[in-house]
């Protein structure tokens, strides 16, 4: 059953409660972690109350998904910040670098050689988040945290991106806060601002750890219906 606008504007206020309630709780300042709303899988008609309500950063997490939905949406609300948090294909590059403002999965050479080839070519630069593979997952996506350190530089250096901060999954299972704390550690190290963690089981854990980007879908938009 989809919810009633008013069950979304409900749930979507409870979370920036609780998102302002960790920023307190962890002494940081109000506005220090910015809610990413997810709204992949959920048509163009469920991110209109948001936008009413003054909601301007979204996450999607397929290029082709936000390029069926965003420009309309864009076109009524012109100031929307739009973020890529799903894994991009190189032969996709050209379309993601036209349609997001923040690429936030950025995590092997031949992306960053891709990414840095079109921002050479055209005229829109998104900033990019470095994504880790901070429980060193088989199989999962993001730079393994070992070669983290080298692959910053090179995307710095080497391809002149405009690296603005890391982003990572943890596993499903465990503590994720111990690995929270090590991107922000790593994060720290290189002075990258931006910090890209927390979904809706984690995000206040995430706050505490230092996120400035919390990703949050299923805790506004209910559940998804996925194939
Ligand atoms: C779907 C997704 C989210 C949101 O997850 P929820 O658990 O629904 O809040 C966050 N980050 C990424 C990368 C995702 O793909």
């Amino acid at each position: 059953m989809p919810s009633l606008p008013e069950d979304l504007l409900a749930r979507y206020h409870s979370v920036l409660q609780r998102l302002a309630q960790a920023e307190t709780d962890a002494a940081r300042p109000p506005g220090s972690a910015r809610l990413v709303a997810v709204g992949k899988f959920h048509g163009a008609e469920r991110m209109r109350p948001l936008l009413a309500a003054g909601q301007r950063l979204f996450g999607e997490s397929r290029v082709q998904e936000a390029a069926a939905k965003w420009p309309a949406l864009r076109a009524e609300v012109p100031d929307v910040e739009l973020h890529l948090i799903g894994p991009l294909q190189s032969n996709k590059v050209r379309q993601a670098v036209s349609l997001f403002d923040v690429i936030e999965t950025l995590d092997r050479p031949r992306l960053a050689e891709a990414l840095a080839a079109e921002y050479a070519r055209g005229d829109r630069r998104p900033a990019c988040l470095i994504e880790v593979n901070i429980g060193a997952e088989p199989q999962k996506a993001g730079v393994l945290p070992e070669r983290a350190d080298q692959f910053i530089d090179d995307c710095r250096r080497r391809w002149g991106l405009p690296v603005r901060g890391l982003m990572c999954i943890p596993p499903e299972d465990g503590d994720p806060a111990p690995l929270f704390h090590r991107l922000a550690e790593l994060a720290g190290r290189h002075g990258l601002p931006e910090l890209s963690m927390g979904m809706s089981g984690d995000y206040p854990a995430a706050i505490a750890a230092g996120a400035t980007l919390v990703r949050v879908g299923t805790a506004i938009f209910g559940a998804r219906i996925t194939s």
